[in-house]
């Protein structure tokens, strides 16, 4: 054991217990990897062309825009990656270790040479080392040995020289508790430890791309040989009417510039990335980006009672001892049986409460808590009646069994065996019931009493531990086989309220199109009680229990769950058939889970959802989200967050898309109708590079709103780009197409081509910006309060109309932007084309709408 001196000490000469990442980009690399891009490429190659040429300034101004954008895209990605970053960090795992005799939980990566590290099932182990301590501790090494099977762990010496997979008193960093408890001295850490030797094969954990971005991608990609086709034939109409080969190319350059989309899969990056940020305020991590897409997609919540429904708050409200229902303010401790209970209690117990600081199971808590409140010291207790070994709590077999030695004055002195758990599962395994002091064959009616008791008690929502022993002829190792023919000494009810919020978040749930469901080890009685409390269930028949599945086909229980909202006494492999189950029935379904057998349902799961604060740090690594409260509300709240963010990323994807084909339609008709070419490239990517991607960013952290909530969950399967949004997208450019050809026809028949391009020019930039305003929603929002909630765009837009203001205004920069002096009335007119894209396309909304 080290003291926090020590441990300081050795971190600062081991240093820290962490696996180094593969390299990571600087900064410089990622600006110059902006410039990566085949378009790009081709527009500098086409700027020094012109620069050749003669065209000096049309070279600059290409060289300076594409270097903002370059920079622009290089803060993003920093700042998305910097976000990303954080997140991991948020969701780093923990070890429980011994400090100046005290237990800590410390981030894993602050785990040094020499520390104590206390294992359970379901922790992660932090660093390789020596066990020092063992109860039936058993691992999964499947990352490190690929051996699928939990190996037993033991204290017996091994050769150093060994296999990993035969070195049994060592644990190693990578693997995981499966059953058991231990306690081992770390020996090595970070890139030391064996994982750390094999680390470089392992370092490709590279984010994966998320459907939506494939999807993107894809549709990107087909969309720019399409652009690049266009391209190819205005090339050749501007050729034929007499255009220069060189303006021409550069021309054809721009357009396709212009037009590709090349940034909706990043939007989809930064847009999600941000949005993890707010999610984690939120006691949501997101472990795996694909998540956030799933969340907007699920219609099936199935979760956990204990502590993601309820406080997980439990206090002891009553014993059932000597055949008598007792409230815990009355226990009397001069009664023999009752004291019995409550030492029972204390020993067949690991929770530990020191200085109000609880470690470990809260039903286990609060048997200590009410212990000391009745003036009992847990330590004491433990250290007078020591445990000689144990069979640890697993939610299989709902029981948990520890052996004592046991010199005491209330029963014969000798090795005594402690179980406890769920009382049906306990009273099979009863033979005799103490009452007084004395020990008696249990009769049918005492199992009729304790029964109805158990039933009494669970109707109003209390969870039931039963407490028996027998007397151990041997001292000798317990196991599984020994929890049988033994003598009931009492019950313990113990309520667990009902968060405050589940009600409300249920309701939402059902608002939202979610239906949730309650999946629960505790009795069936007592998950119903709260269940309909909070709302799950409405009538009995709803619950049921995990048994009843066992023996039901595939297609037998897809057609069974649909009429069951609380699954109750279930087991890790009940879980995983109720999620295939109503996957198979075309839902997107999100599943919580804590414990170490829980793996594998969050696995399956759409979305798998771990408990930070009291899952297991196995669960944490195989779910897409860990809710850092435990709370059911907290999902229903990501839900919320999934559907905004897909809605905002759509928002920016028809922003940018519509935009880029009205000027496309722009450039299209003036061919067709044998006009000059309305733009110079120099517009083209002014406005595609300066003044589109802001709004763009700005749309996809528009503020979130409930109304997505009113909504049916969106299906999985269902593409972005559905006929309904490539229409609105059409449709929206059409708008923007035709003010642009207005200006520019006003222009052209006013004056010359000169002033055409300009008045075009101005419109269709001024017409994207305003366009932002449009994109914030499906419905009509002009004469609402959202029209103005989102502070990004109103800056974005301002910034954008101050540039395009300042190049046709500004004489010094027309030059260079290839544009002429605008007059009065002419400017007038390009704000006002530009401004009547807001109630053209609004007012189509309505219509829609309507
Ligand atoms: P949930 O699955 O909603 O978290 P839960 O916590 O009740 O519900 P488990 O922890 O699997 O589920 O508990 C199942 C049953 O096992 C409980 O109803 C109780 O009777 C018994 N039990 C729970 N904790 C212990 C424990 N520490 N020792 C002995 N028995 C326990």
């Amino acid at each position: 054991m080290l003291t926090s001196e020590q441990a300081k000490k050795n971190q600062e000469k081991y240093g820290f217990n962490e696996l180094t990442e593969g390299k990571k980009k600087s900064v410089l690399r990622i600006f110059l990897e902006q410039f990566k891009d085949f378009l790009v490429i081709i527009l500098i190659v086409s700027a020094v062309i012109s620069g050749i040429l003669g065209d000096a300034e049309s070279a600059i101004v290409i060289f300076v825009v594409i270097t903002m954008n370059a920079v622009l895209g290089t803060i993003q990605t920093v700042k998305a990656e910097q976000s990303l970053d954080s997140l991991k960090q948020l969701s780093a795992p923990e070890a429980k270790v011994v400090r100046d005799d005290s237990v800590i939980q410390i981030p894993s990566r602050e785990v040094t040479i020499g520390d104590e590290v206390i294992l359970e099932a379901g922790d992660c182990i932090p660093a390789d080392g020596k066990l020092i301590e063992c109860a039936s501790l058993k691992v999964d090494e499947s990352a490190l040995t690929g051996e699928s099977i939990s190996i037993e762990k033991n204290l017996d010496e091994v050769e150093e020289a060994a296999a990993l997979g035969d070195q049994t008193n060592r644990v190693f960093s990578g693997s995981f508790v499966t059953y058991g408890r231990g306690r081992y001295e770390v020996t090595a850490i970070g890139m030391k430890t064996e994982v750390g030797k094999i680390a470089d094969l392992m370092k490709n954990t590279s984010e994966k791309r998320t459907p939506l971005q494939v999807n993107l991608d894809d549709f990107g990609k087909k969309l720019s040989m399409l652009i690049l086709a266009f391209s190819v034939v205005i090339f050749g109409v501007n050729v034929f009417q007499g255009e220069s080969w060189g303006s021409a190319f550069m021309f054809a350059v721009a357009l396709a510039v212009a037009a590709i989309p090349e940034a909706l899969s990043s939007i989809v990056t930064i847009v999600l990335s941000f949005g993890t940020q707010k999610m984690a305020k939120e006691h949501a991590i997101i472990r795996k980006l694909q998540a956030v897409e799933g969340l907007g997609s699920v219609s099936i919540v199935c979760s956990d009672k204990t502590g993601t429904l309820t406080q997980n708050k439990m206090t002891v409200e009553d014993y059932y001892v000597n055949g008598k229902r007792i409230p815990a303010g009355k226990i009397d401790l001069k009664n023999e049986n009752e004291k019995l209970l409550l030492r029972f209690s204390i020993l067949c117990n690991d929770s530990t409460n020191t200085d109000g600081q609880e470690i470990g199971d809260p039903t286990e808590t609060a048997l200590i808590n009410l212990g000391t409140n009745l003036g009992f010291d847990a330590m004491q207790v433990r250290e007078r009646y020591p445990r000689l070994s144990e069979v640890p709590f697993d939610s299989d077999r709902k029981l948990m069994s520890t052996a004592h030695n046991m010199n005491d004055a209330l029963l014969q002195e000798g090795h005594m065996m402690i179980v406890k758990g769920a009382v049906d599962v306990l009273l099979e395994r009863m033979d005799r019931i103490r009452v007084g002091n004395t020990v008696r064959r249990m009769t049918d009616s005492d199992r009729e009493d304790i029964a109805v008791q158990n039933m009494q008690f669970s109707r109003e929502g209390l969870r039931v531990l039963a407490f028996a022993y027998k007397q151990m002829e041997e001292e000798k190792e317990i196991g599984t086989e020994d929890e049988d023919q033994l003598i009931f000494i009492g019950l313990i009810a113990m309520m667990d309220p009902p968060r405050e919020e589940s009600r409300l978040a249920v309701e939402e749930c059902r608002r939202a199109g979610i239906r949730p469901i309650m999946i629960t080890g505790d009795h069936k009685i007592t998950a119903a009680a709260i269940a309909k409390r909070i709302g799950i269930l409405k009538e009995e028949s709803e619950a049921c229990e995990g048994a009843v599945i066992e023996d039901m086909s595939d297609e037998e229980l897809q057609d069974f769950v649909e009429g069951i909202s609380v699954y109750a006494r279930v087991s890790p492999e009940h879980k995983i058939r109720i999620v295939r189950a109503w996957q198979e029935k075309g839902n997107i379904v999100a599943m919580t889970g804590d414990g170490v057998n829980d793996a594998p349902a969050l696995k399956q799961a759409d979305i798998g959802v771990a408990m930070g604060v009291t899952g297991s740090e196995v669960a944490k690594d195989a779910a897409a989200m860990v809710l850092t409260d435990d709370n059911f509300a907290t999902i229903v709240k990501a839900v919320e967050n999934g559907r905004n963010l897909y809605q905002h990323i759509k928002n920016a994807i028809q922003f940018l898309l519509s935009g880029n084909f009205g000027a496309i339609l722009v450039v299209l008709c003036a061919s067709v109708a044998g006009l000059p070419v309305p733009f110079a490239p120099v517009h083209l990517l002014f406005i595609n590079l300066l003044t589109d991607s802001l709004p763009a960013i700005a749309l996809g952290v528009e503020p979130h709103s409930k109304a997505v909530m009113e909504q049916r969950p969106r299906p999985m399967s269902e593409s972005i780009l559905t006929k309904p949004y490539l229409l609105s997208i059409a449709t929206e450019g059409v708008s923007i197409g035709v003010m642009t050809m207005a200006a520019f026809l006003i222009g052209y028949t006013s004056q010359n081509a000169a002033l055409a391009s300009t008045m075009a020019f101005g419109t269709l930039c001024m017409s994207r910006l305003v366009h932002g305003f449009n994109c914030k929603d499906d419905k009509p929002v002009i004469f609402t309060k959202r029209f103005f909630n989102n502070k990004y765009l109103i800056g974005a837009f301002v910034l954008g109309m101050i540039l395009i203001t300042s190049v046709l205004m500004i004489p010094g920069l027309h030059g260079m932007f290839k544009v002429v002096t605008l007059s009065l009335k002419q400017q007038m007119t390009v704000y006002g084309l530009a401004l009547l894209n807001l109630p053209v396309i609004q007012g189509m909304k309505y219509l829609k709408e309507r």
